[in-house]
């Protein structure tokens, strides 16, 4: 059997690790990714911060050495999921089983003004750039603005609110500063009231505006305002903005694939409309927040599967279970324990924040790095 995976992020590399693991060289993974390494969302906040260094946070992926496993760093160019069949530049593959794991891109230009007149954090680029910018800021009115849904991980708008909140005290700055949080969303987390209400006294303790409710439309670099959904202005002097979120073009691009702009799945078992074709993580509309825990907890379901299915035997199915980080600032970590199963809403308890969590996410990201790429790797 030869199992093509698109995609060496989280979902990838954990569909792949679980396969080579129980499978060996019994099956064929051919893992496919454009990038020559990997880099967790939340480092991305780590290097923005100054907390670490680019190169620290960058996994290479010629470290991915697995019994049965190819890694080809090529551009997916075509799709073709009723024949299973991908076009890439270095060549096409045919798949008994194909993964698209390819993730959600991000599209700063669809909002006017936000390239010319702001900075995003969502890319690797934006948030590796922001590290000095956020260096030399002399402090003034800042804006953390989402600009539409759905976005990843959505604890990372607040998370960030109250990471520019420390800098500032740090640097001595925060007097002469403002910070704003404006969201789509009613509150912070809306599947955990618990964590929202964590999050909102936050807020209030470090005098940071929550504006609910609201997206920001676009930027108007001359003036330096910032428009949200209802017209109304606010004014700026950094803005770090969340950009609008799409599938991957290739995927858009790929013959029946998408509803919506997403690729739909069994919420069960993250199989598509074609036999034999499954989509796990960001690029699909499965149901649940669009986070690395999730991708993962979907990749095990259809690693299962694909075992189940060389041994002939049954599959586990998807449970929507995640456990997500929230960072809250002075070295505190806090997590949401949350399901989502089709038809129910979800309901997130929050533990913590405290130090032992923070302790606990450190740890979460070793132990991915030791299975995935079998080297130790400490993140702060
Ligand atoms: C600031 C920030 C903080 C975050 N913090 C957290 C957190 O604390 N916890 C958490 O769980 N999640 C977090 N996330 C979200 C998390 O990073 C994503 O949800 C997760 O990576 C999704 O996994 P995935 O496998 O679906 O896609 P990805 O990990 O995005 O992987 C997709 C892969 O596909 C490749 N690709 C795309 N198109 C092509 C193509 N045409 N050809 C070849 N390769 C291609 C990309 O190079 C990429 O490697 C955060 C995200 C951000 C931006």
């Amino acid at each position: 059997m030869r199992v093509v995976v698109l995609g060496a992020g989280f979902g990838g590399l954990e569909l792949t690790t679980r396969l080579s693991e129980e499978l060996g060289d019994d099956v064929e993974v051919v893992l496919v990714d454009r990038a020559d390494g990997f880099v967790f969302g939340f480092s991305k906040l780590d290097v923005m911060f100054g907390r670490t260094t680019a190169d620290a946070v960058f996994h290479p992926y010629r470290d991915v050495v697995k019994p049965g496993v190819r890694v080809v760093q090529a551009e997916v160019t075509a799709i073709d999921p009723a024949a299973r069949r991908v076009e890439t530049s270095a060549g096409p593959f045919d798949a008994d089983v194909l993964v698209v794991a390819l993730g959600a891109d991000l599209d700063p230009a669809a909002t006017p003004g936000l390239v010319e007149g702001g900075h995003e954090f969502y890319t690797q680029e934006g948030a590796f750039a922001l590290r000095d910018v956020l260096a030399d800021f002399d402090g003034g009115r800042v804006i953390v603005g989402v600009t539409s849904v759905p976005f990843k991980c959505p604890p990372a708008p607040s998370e960030t609110a109250l990471l520019v909140h420390d800098l500032l005290t740090t640097r001595g700055l925060r007097d002469a500063s403002a910070v704003t949080l404006v969201m789509p969303l009613p509150v912070p987390i809306p599947p955990s009231p618990a964590a929202s209400e964590a999050l909102l006294a936050a807020f209030a303790e470090r005098g940071i505006t929550f504006v609910p409710g609201q997206a920001v439309r676009a930027l108007d670099p001359a003036r330096k305002v910032a428009v949200l959904a209802d017209d109304s202005e606010l004014p700026y002097d950094l803005f770090l903005g969340i950009p609008k979120h799409v599938a991957p073009p290739v995927v858009v691009a790929a013959a029946g694939m998408c509803v919506d702009g997403w690729i739909p799945v069994d919420p069960y078992t993250l199989e598509t409309s074609f036999p034999g074709v499954y989509a796990v993580g960001d690029v699909t509309s499965v149901g649940t927040p669009k986070a690395g825990v999730f991708a993962e907890g979907q990749a095990a379901v259809v690693a299962d599967a694909i075992i189940a299915r060389h041994r002939s035997a049954d599959a586990a199915t998807y449970d929507g279970h995640g456990v997500c980080y929230v960072e809250f600032g002075a070295g505190q970590v806090g997590e949401i324990d949350v399901t989502f199963l089709p038809g129910q809403p979800p309901v997130g308890m929050l533990g913590g924040p405290s130090a032992a969590i923070t302790a606990d996410k450190a740890a979460f990201g070793a132990s991915r790095i030791r299975r995935w790429f079998a080297r130790e790797w400490t993140n702060y």
